[in-house]
């Protein structure tokens, strides 16, 4: 008798998908826009969503679902800015799913949140593979992981709806150039939108903050 294979990984990704759409369903019927944030690890997500708070908190009702292996400690970090978290442990998980946010979704008061941002695992492979109900992904480069990154992780580069390359305060220390990787990256994704920034120094900061309150602005238009 010969083995029999079994596709899992497809029928994963077909169950995923499906929660995905009804997560999406509800995030829609509350006009919650709902932002993924993927990069590697170290590359400046919670840092980038920290900031992204004190920026838009006074005109816009955030809420944050962090996803770790392990650990509250980036959860900790947004709390402390007194705004609803979640913090979704993987147990060992190299990235989150539809069903660990469904999870998340039960526990945020969906009507009074305008902006959900959801920090994945770091990492550059899976994160994109595994649909949340977001209605945008941004993804993450800090300048020292290198220019040939979209390249080596074509898929994360292609799905984006944003690219935000951060660090640039360490540019003149670096090899990073910067339209060779612009370049590589709208070879992949021509719409992508791309933002140079730092997270330390605020720098290019701005142009982030005005695409996410434009696009919290239409989600609310849609619904209303
Ligand atoms: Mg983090």
């Amino acid at each position: 008798m010969a083995v029999k294979i079994l596709t899992i990984k497809e029928d994963i990704l077909g169950a995923n998908e499906e929660k995905a759409r009804r997560n999406r369903g509800r995030l829609d019927k509350h006009a919650t826009l709902t932002v993924n944030v993927m990069s590697s690890p170290g590359a400046g997500k919670t840092s980038l969503i920290l900031q992204t708070i004190n920026r838009l908190k006074p005109k816009t009702r955030i809420a944050v679902i962090e996803g770790d292996v392990a650990s509250s400690l980036d959860a900790d970090k947004v709390h402390q800015q007194g705004v609803p978290v979640i913090q979704i442990n993987t147990a060992g998980g190299c990235h989150l799913d539809a069903n660990m946010t469904e999870k998340a979704l039960n526990n945020l008061p969906l009507e009074e949140i305008d902006l959900l941002l959801i920090e994945n695992v770091g990492n550059l492979i899976c994160p994109v593979e595994f649909a949340l109900g977001e209605h945008k992904k941004a993804m993450l480069l800090s300048v020292p992981e290198g220019d040939d990154k979209p390249y080596k992780y074509p898929l994360m580069f292609t799905e984006a709806d944003v690219v935000l390359v951060n660090k640039i305060d360490l540019l003149p220390h670096l090899d990073f150039n910067t339209t060779a990787f612009n370049q590589a990256v709208t070879g992949l994704n021509p719409a992508v939108k791309i933002f140079q920034v730092s997270c330390k120094t605020s720098e290019g900061l701005e142009a982030w903050f005005l695409w996410l309150e434009d696009e919290t602005k239409q989600m609310k238009n849609r619904q209303g």
